[in-house]
């Protein structure tokens, strides 16, 4: 006999009542004043979940609710449903329930590594131009507002240097509208980077860093590198992507501001390693086909990463991580 509660269809009070195996296969419901016989095939019994209590659901709408689980199974009986109990069985088992997180993790670091970059990818190949000048007039917004001050060059020299680069620029024909930025910066030092809709900042201290404009069209042709790859776009869309996979896997808010602060800057690393390499080579290509010699990067990279103080082969600070020099110029 099993005992538990009876809901009359109306969910008003419970009373006690008692479930038990009757003549002819049927079961015996007592309740009150209820007293009925039921068919075990007309009434749904709920799964056997932990030790969450289990109900069966009676034809008219009424419910019986038991905590006796080994009572309601012995009633069920042969009648349990194999899938019941397979799910009975798993969640018993830590070591299941363990190895599911461990796969949800496991999951999750392969969408944020391979999937998110991928997405990233299509993501800004797809966006709308008008969304991309957007994207970028406001970073560079941003950056004026925090580490760029107004440049102090020349004007002679300004116009100079946009010619030179309108002369790399216009025969490309990539749908970028290539436009180069100067500024100063105490912050960045002798920097260029490129921002999303083609913007190039190149600031004052690399112009003066520069022994040729040889070494400058370098390093510009490794921001417009940068811009073909659309990769600081792909680097913001990888960074807010993070955000809305960790609440989507988490489901709780308060646990994603520790994973999205560490993910990014665990995957981008790579990333913006990878980014890097395909920049340089596209600089290295640039040089070759422009009759200058590749010795003219290596130059001012070496001198950009010496200027910061840095040894040779640590990490220039060009608004993403960047791999060692070493690994990308000869460095006397
Ligand atoms: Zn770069």
């Amino acid at each position: 006999m099993v005992h538990g509660r009876y809901f009359d269809a109306q969910k008003s009070a419970p009373v006690a009542a008692t479930l038990q195996s009757g003549a002819g296969g049927r079961w015996h419901l007592h309740a009150g004043d209820v007293d009925m016989l039921l068919d075990p095939q007309q009434n749904r019994v709920s799964d056997r979940i932990g030790s969450i209590p289990r109900r069966v659901h009676l034809a008219d709408g009424a419910e019986f609710e038991t905590r006796d689980n080994d009572g309601m199974d012995a009633l069920v009986g042969g009648a349990i449903r194999p899938h019941s109990r397979f799910v009975n069985a798993l969640e018993r088992q830590w070591g299941v329930a363990v190895a599911a997180l461990a796969g949800v993790v496991v999951v999750s670091f392969l969408i944020v590594r391979y999937g998110l970059p991928a997405l990233s990818g299509w993501a800004a190949n797809h966006l709308p131009a008008r969304t991309d000048r957007l994207i970028g007039a406001q970073t560079l917004q941003v950056l004026d507002r925090t580490v760029l001050r107004p440049t102090r060059l020349h004007p002679w020299r300004r116009t100079q240097l946009t010619d030179l680069f309108t002369h790399m620029t216009a025969p490309l024909q990539d749908g970028h509208q290539y436009r180069l930025e100067f500024r100063r910066s105490p912050v960045l030092g002798p920097n260029a980077f490129a921002l999303p809709s083609g913007i190039i900042v190149i600031t004052d201290e690399l112009v003066q860093l520069a022994t040729s404009d040889e070494e400058l069209e370098a390093v510009l042709a490794h921001e417009i590198g940068h811009v073909r790859g659309r990769h600081s776009l792909r680097m913001l869309i990888q960074g807010a992507g993070v955000s809305v996979l960790a609440v989507v896997v988490l489901g709780d808010v308060g646990s994603v501001s520790a994973l999205a602060s560490a993910a990014p800057a665990l995957v981008q690393a790579k990333h913006s390693r990878d980014f890097e390499r395909e920049a340089d080579g596209y600089a290295r290509a640039w040089l070759q086909q422009a009759g200058i010699a590749g010795t003219r990067f290596d130059d001012i990279l070496c001198r950009m990463t010496r200027t910061r103080g840095g040894k040779a082969g640590e990490v220039p600070v060009f608004l993403s991580s960047h791999p060692g020099t070493t690994e990308r110029a000869n460095c006397k």
